[in-house]
């Protein structure tokens, strides 16, 4: 695996404006009005910042799924930077059965892994290091069919669970999974849920995880490039069949990874 590069011109067309929870604010400031302090956002919600040209200076706000405002706006020194509105984004529901009860339920001998694997993962998201790689321009990581999108709000034996934090992509399994994006491995371990998973740094925020795999292709601390084989679909961890269940995270914020893609799914 050859080494990242940063180039010093950065585009910062991406992620996509998708101004709706799930979605990511990407707003050109100019930079005159750019301060030294961090602007005051609505929510406290996380930003990161991304230079486009000696003009602007690009404010990325990822927005949470559960976020209930319809509008965000930033400050900075009482003047507004902007007031932007959200869009209304329509969610499906999923109902599944699961019958192996452990997977739902798990047994009490399975509580000290799952809570360590849990905070194992929450670290991984939360990587922030400063460098950031020149575009954020993301490839499909498979080739397959999208069995179930972003958001959807699920069901399982029907038990209210989590919302749908990633995609899902099917494919059959054995179906090579390529790296979207640059980055470094920060996790290639076997998890309880996730079964066989990575996790990629791509910097100043931007991390993305990679589910259920049959078998993992790289190591903790590899340095990827975009399209390196990074492993296999398969269907390890908590699954009804073989897909990839693909998260991106930005600030630590689950985020919609469509707004990544330069072709729509
Ligand atoms: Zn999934």
């Amino acid at each position: 695996m050859s080494k990242m590069h940063f180039l010093s011109s950065i585009q910062c067309d991406f992620p996509l404006h998708s101004p709706y929870p799930g979605g990511v604010l990407n707003i050109p400031i100019n930079n005159n009005n750019i301060k030294k302090e961090s602007p005051l956002i609505t929510g406290n919600l996380k930003f990161t910042k991304c230079r486009s040209s000696n003009k602007y200076t690009k404010i990325i706000i990822p927005i949470p799924l559960d976020f209930k405002g319809k509008k965000i706006s930033a400050k900075q020194e009482e003047a507004f930077l902007f007031n932007e509105y959200l869009t209304e984004k329509f969610y499906r529901e999923s109902r599944i059965t699961i019958s192996d009860e452990n997977l739902v339920n798990p047994g009490d001998d399975f509580i000290p892994r799952i809570k360590e694997e849990y905070q194992l993962s929450l670290k991984a998201k939360q990587i922030y290091t400063p460098k950031r790689l020149n575009a954020w321009e993301m490839n499909i990581p498979v080739v397959g069919q999208i069995s179930s999108e972003f958001g959807v709000r699920r069901f399982i034996n029907d038990q209210p669970k989590n919302r749908h934090s990633g995609i899902d992509i099917y494919a059959k399994e054995g179906t090579v999974i390529t790296a979207p994006l640059a980055g470094e491995a920060i996790i290639a371990s076997n998890f309880f849920y996730k079964g066989n998973a990575i996790y990629i740094n791509h910097g100043a925020g931007l991390v993305s995880s990679y589910s259920h795999l049959s078998e993992i292709n790289i190591a903790k601390g590899d340095l990827v490039e975009q399209g390196d084989v990074i492993g296999f679909v398969g269907q390890t961890g908590r699954v009804t069949g073989p897909h990839l269940h693909w998260e991106v995270y930005l600030m630590g914020i689950s985020i919609n990874p469509e707004v990544f893609l330069s072709k729509p799914l």
